[in-house]
Formats: structure tokens, C-alpha cells, sequence
């Protein structure tokens, strides 16, 4: 995938220049960044082990969300931990799925507005549901639900597709209006009617917004990630999908005017395992790295989520293609991908009884922020970064250590909550590694790098070739 990126981003920037339709800010910045990800010639934090001291270096990550699929992991793990740690309750939670009508989908994509209208109809619609179904209250008493949405943007073929999957704590909570905590009471599943009624209430709901949104310039590009193109049989990967079809549900969902409506999935109060897994899938990355491959003839295949009915299992792309989907997929600057709703909305008065774990405090744009490489996982190919330096670490460093600290799920604990290892075990002694520095000066990290036997070189985009024709 980064060879891709790196050989084609450069054409496509100036191809959408010369075409008078120059990539916006945001874009060019995203792609940008996430060439430099988790290179260690980009810069790194420094960690030392107090007993042995052995070093280890651990690159810079970009933090974007759009392209970068090794960000995309990190943010959906620690979404998915936050989550089930300090916001879910144990109550059955059930994902409901609203798919939009195909005329909808590229202004919806244009405009994070439009999107969040959308999904707060749906929210709403799910919440008088359940009001209606949970019933009567008494004096003093109100009526709340509770619900987190995901958007996605995409589809499971690189595809332009904007969706909300909505996970909602399946019943109500009946708060009494003195700040007590309110008891939960849960419901069964929807029915096919109950599910029709509520796709015809966001149908008619939304067909009353109007907005108008000019084409920002990546008309052409979405147009590009919405159309069919071309799929294929090949023989690459493997095409296990067991863990995402569990949260698809097998039996059909209702439509009505285009939308498509699904409930069929919940998670059981005491099974926080799934509950995880279940907010992993849905905060998962548009793009996964481990599904792109280039062919010999210079294409890129990406396989599919789901073989279709013609055995087909890739997509396959010019690296125009493939970059102008990627491009779409790119979430415009403050539009939220997560949104919490009703008892677990950040304002509500019951908040602080419902949910499990206090709020963490948001260092989002932290710009010393430890990340990990490409595959989100420094340590598994990262020996090579271990050793002892004689290189003292700048004073300078300091400030950017303690701002390290404050680091909420700080990135070896969230490695171990994932895949069971601790990232900052020493493999000398055993010991526990502690971050002593941030390292951003060239010619320091030149000569740490150079001293390790690494490559010190920054990455850079290949230069253009001919225009591509995605805007003729
Ligand atoms: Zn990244
Ligand atoms: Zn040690």
C-alpha cells in the first residue's frame, strides 16, 4: 500500500491542479502524513529501560483518518476500549444499521452537515422506538436511551459508501429527575413492522432537509469511488471474513425508499468480549493495508470483504483508481466519526451514573503523541530499533516526556489490550521501559539511525507522470 501511495499520490495531486480542481488542504495534508508514518527518519520517542538500559526507538504515527491503515487500527482499538471501559453499562447493546438511498450517498459524502442531520434522525427515530416499547414511567421520571453512532464512509470494496452503524443499549433507562440513578429496562428485538416504522419515520424526516453544497473539487473523485469498475478472481490472500460477517446480520433487513434498515445484531449484557469485538468492527478503518496488493503489471488489487456471487474476490485498479477512492474515503475536517447520544452524550445530567469509567481528558492533538508502525505493531519486526545508544538524549526533551505521560491509553498498554504482548517489556532484562525523549531533530536522528545501521532517508512521492484522465 505504501509503495502505491508513494508511486502515485504525486500524479494525482497534479493531475487534479491541472485540471482546476486542486486536492483541498486536508487531503494533500493526509497524504502527506501518511507517507511519513511510523518511519523512523521522521522522527521518534526514545524509550530506556532503568535496570539494563537498553534503548528502543518507536516512531512517529499521523494520527489522520482516512488513509492511513495503521492509525485506522489504533483509533479502532482504542475507541473500542474506551468504549467498553468507561461508556458502555452492562446492558445488552444491539447495532442498528441504517444504509442510504444511492441518491443521497455523494451528497451526504460532500457534506459532514447533511451527515450529521441524518444521523441524529436516526437517532431519534431508534430512541421513539424503544420510548414507545419500554412504556409508562412514573412522576418525576424520565424516559432515556443511550447509543453511540459510527459513520462509515465506505464499503467493503474500497467503495464510497456512507452508512451509520448505531450501537444502542437495547431497552431504556427510566432516570428519575433527582439525579438518581436510573434502573435500566431491556426490551426484545424489534420486529419487521416495528423496523419498517421506524425506516419510514427517517425517510420522511430526511427528505425535509434541504442543503445545497457545491462540488469541493473531489466530485470527480467520490464519482470514481462509487462506480462499479472492475472486479476479479485472483489467486492472492485469503479470504477469511468470519470476524466481520458475525456482526452482519444473516437475515434481511427492511427497506423503504432506499434505505435499508438491519437490527438483527446484540450483544448480551455480561459478554463484554463481544461487546468489544462488536465495537472494533464497527470503528473499524475504511481501508485495510493487508488488502492491497500491486500486480505485476503495475494495478493494485484489493480484495473484497465478501466474494461476490461470481467467485469474484478483488477489486482491481489503475493506481489512479485506487487513489481516487482512497481520496474519498477521506473524512473532511470536523466531521466526527463517533457520536454519543441520549444517557452517554457528554452533557446528559445522568451521565456520570450511567456509564462504568470516568471521562478521559482529550489530547487529541497532541503533537508528541507515541505512535506505532506501519502494521501497528513496532515490537513484532521492531528489534532492529533496540540497542544501546551512546547518543545522549537533548535536554530539550524533556517537556515532550512529561506531555508523553499524559498520554490517556498510552500505546503499550493498548498493544497488550489487543494482542496480549507489553510492547515496553525490556527483551534484555524484563524490565519495564519507560519513554525518556522525543527525537525530532534531523541531525539527531540521523545519527542514532545511522549508528543502528538504519535507514535515515525521509520517504518522498515519486515524481508525476502523465496527467491521469479521471476529470476529462
Ligand atoms: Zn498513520
Ligand atoms: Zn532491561
Amino acid at each position: 500500500m505504501w509503495r502505491v501511495l508513494r508511486s502515485e499520490a504525486q500524479t494525482l495531486m497534479e493531475s487534479a491542479a491541472s485540471a482546476g480542481a486542486p486536492l483541498p488542504r486536508y487531503v494533500q495534508d493526509e497524504l502527506h502524513a501518511s507517507l511519513r508514518c511510523g518511519v523512523l527518519a521522521c522522527g521518534f520517542a526514545r524509550a530506556r529501560c532503568p535496570d539494563c538500559g537498553r534503548d528502543k526507538l518507536v516512531a512517529f504515527s499521523c494520527k489522520k483518518r482516512g488513509v492511513c491503515p495503521s492509525c485506522g487500527g489504533r483509533r479502532m482499538s482504542e475507541t473500542a476500549a474506551e468504549l467498553v471501559t468507561r461508556v458502555v453499562p452492562e446492558v445488552p447493546v444491539r447495532q442498528w444499521v441504517l444504509s442510504l438511498p444511492w441518491a443521497l450517498r455523494l451528497p451526504v459524502a460532500r457534506d459532514s452537515a447533511l451527515l450529521t442531520k441524518v444521523a441524529r434522525i436516526f437517532f431519534e427515530a431508534i430512541r421513539e422506538h424503544l420510548r414507545a416499547k419500554v412504556g409508562g414511567h412514573g412522576p418525576g421520571e424520565r424516559v432515556e436511551v443511550g447509543a453511540v453512532t459510527f459513520v462509515q464512509r465506505f464499503g467493503g470494496a474500497l467503495n464510497l459508501n456512507p452508512h451509520l452503524h448505531v450501537l444502542v443499549a437495547d431497552g431504556a433507562f427510566v432516570c428519575p429527575e433527582d439525579g438518581r440513578a436510573p434502573r435500566f429496562v431491556s426490551t426484545v428485538a424489534p420486529m419487521r413492522a416495528e423496523m419498517v416504522e421506524v425506516l419510514r419515520g427517517v425517510a420522511t424526516r430526511v427528505a425535509r432537509i434541504t442543503t445545497v453544497r457545491a462540488d469541493d473539487g473531489l466530485d470527480a473523485l467520490r464519482a470514481a469511488a462509487m462506480a462499479r469498475g472492475t472486479v476479479a478472481r485472483l489467486p492472492l490472500g485469503d479470504d477469511a471474513g468470519g470476524e466481520e460477517l458475525r456482526f452482519e446480520a444473516r437475515q434481511r433487513g427492511v427497506e423503504h425508499a432506499g434505505f435499508n434498515l438491519h437490527a438483527g445484531v446484540c450483544v448480551a449484557a455480561d459478554d463484554r468480549v463481544a461487546l468489544e469485538r462488536l465495537c472494533r468492527y464497527v470503528a473499524r478503518p475504511a481501508v485495510c493495508g493487508g488488502r492491497v496488493e500491486q500486480l505485476e503489471d503495475g494495478r493494485v488489487a484489493y480484495r473484497l470483504k465478501h466474494p461476490r456471487q461470481g467467485g469474484e474476490t478483488h477489486r482491481v485498479m489503475t493506481g489512479q483508481e485506487f487513489m481516487a477512492r482512497l481520496v474519498a474515503l477521506i473524512p473532511p475536517p470536523r466531521s466526527p466519526l463517533v457520536r454519543y447520544h441520549g444517557v452517554f452524550a457528554p452533557h446528559s445530567p445522568w451521565r456520570a451514573v450511567v456509564v462504568p469509567g470516568p471521562r478521559r481528558p482529550h489530547h487529541r492533538d497532541d503533537a508528541q503523541r507515541v505512535g506505532c508502525g506501519h502494521d501497528g505493531i513496532v515490537v513484532a519486526d521492531g528489534d532492529h530499533v533496540e540497542g544501546n545508544l551512546p547518543v545522549r538524549p537533548p535536554s530539550a526533551g524533556v517537556a515532550a516526556v512529561q506531555q508523553i505521560a499524559l498520554t490517556t491509553w498510552d500505546w503499550a498498554t493498548l498493544l497488550k489490550r489487543v494482542w496480549g504482548f507489553d510492547a515496553l517489556t525490556c527483551t534484555g532484562c524484563g524490565g519495564r521501559m519507560r519513554f525518556i525523549a522525543v527525537i525530532k531533530d534531523r541531525a539527531v536522528i540521523e545519527r542514532i539511525l545511522k549508528h543502528l545501521g538504519e535507514d535515515a532517508e525521509e520517504p518522498k512521492f515519486a515524481r508525476a507522470r502523465d496527467p491521469c484522465d479521471l476529470w476529462a
